[in-house]
């Protein structure tokens, strides 16, 4: 099998079908992986435009464009020489049964964790990352959860299979504590004594320097076992447009990736990035910011879990 360590004997381009030009591998318990890379083709709890089934095919094929950087600036190591990646593919689940589909990410998700490898994941819209959640939880407890959005997923009408309750759900399940926990881009509305997280909205968080947001993260989290989740309406539409329900106002991609670095040293144990639907893309902007900020999470994992010698 090829790793990027290895000098790859085909093009750049050619018959480059996983993450980073990852082949894909079905059988990722198997493997010597560090990281699982899992795309989870699921829209059926979006509640406006759907396509965010197709967005880890989009983020693939964008991501690419990442894989020819040996040393990923401005990082000063090289992530193939230190962690094994493999790409799962994506999913399988019964088409339209959203039951199905939580139990077998929850299922999937627990397997890979308890053979002590890690999980960044693909979505789908923002529900996949409840089972998610599950999973972690069963290996790591309860977690705190760093979440960038325009809203904070923690309304609780509606249907079970909602892309914006399972930050309603995940405390009453014990699976995360809002009081070690930041929202970051909100703006949308939200009920500031309801629910218990700490928002940095979007407003206050494009004022603020990004070393000022990394500050308030850090003290709000502590060395608490961290889950990062990332909708990609987080950032401006103008940075992702093709996403399910954009919002103006967002954060530039710099200061989202400003803040992902800022997280070194932290005790992360899940990254996923949400929301792609690259029906609304133009130009692939969504998709390659969303398999950049799955690198960038990859990098600063892979710093913070010691594995950088
Ligand atoms: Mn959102
Ligand atoms: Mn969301």
């Amino acid at each position: 099998m090829t790793t990027m360590a290895e000098k790859p004997d085909y093009s750049l381009f050619s018959n480059a079908f996983g993450y980073l030009r990852q082949p894909l591998d079905f059988r990722p318990l198997e493997s010597d992986a560090d990281v699982v890379v899992i795309g989870l083709p699921f829209d059926m709890a979006t509640t406006g435009r759907s396509g965010g089934r197709m967005g880890p095919r989009a983020i693939r094929n964008a991501s690419v464009n990442l894989a020819w950087e040996e040393k990923r600036w401005p990082w000063n190591f090289r992530l193939a020489d230190y962690v094994k990646i493999v790409d799962a593919g994506d999913l399988v689940y019964n088409c339209g049964d959203a039951e199905d589909f939580t139990a077998r990410v929850e299922a999937f998700a627990t397997k890979v964790l308890e053979s002590g490898k890690s999980l960044l994941s693909f979505g789908g819209d923002h529900f996949v990352t409840l089972p998610l959640l599950r999973a972690h939880h069963k290996v790591h407890g309860t977690m705190a959860l760093l979440h960038f959005d325009a809203h904070t997923d923690t309304y609780s009408q509606g249907s079970k299979y909602d892309h914006g309750t399972m930050f309603y759900h995940a405390p009453k399940e014990g699976l995360v504590d809002p009081a070690h926990s930041v929202q970051v881009g909100i703006r949308t509305e939200y009920n500031p004594e309801g629910h218990g997280y700490q928002v940095i909205d979007a407003a206050t968080a494009n004022e603020l320097s990004s070393d000022d947001i990394i500050r308030q993260i850090r003290e709000r989290v502590g060395d608490m076992p961290l889950y990062v989740t990332f909708d990609i309406d987080c950032l401006d539409p103008c940075y992702a447009p093709g996403t399910g329900t954009p919002v103006i106002g967002g954060l530039t991609s710099d200061k989202a990736l400003k803040i992902i670095r800022g997280l070194q040293g932290m005790n992360i144990v899940g990254m996923d990035v949400v929301e792609v639907a690259p029906a609304y893309d133009s130009a692939e902007i969504t998709a390659l910011a969303g398999a950049t900020l799955g690198l960038e999470m990859l990098h600063v994992w892979a710093d913070s879990k010691g594995l950088v010698k």
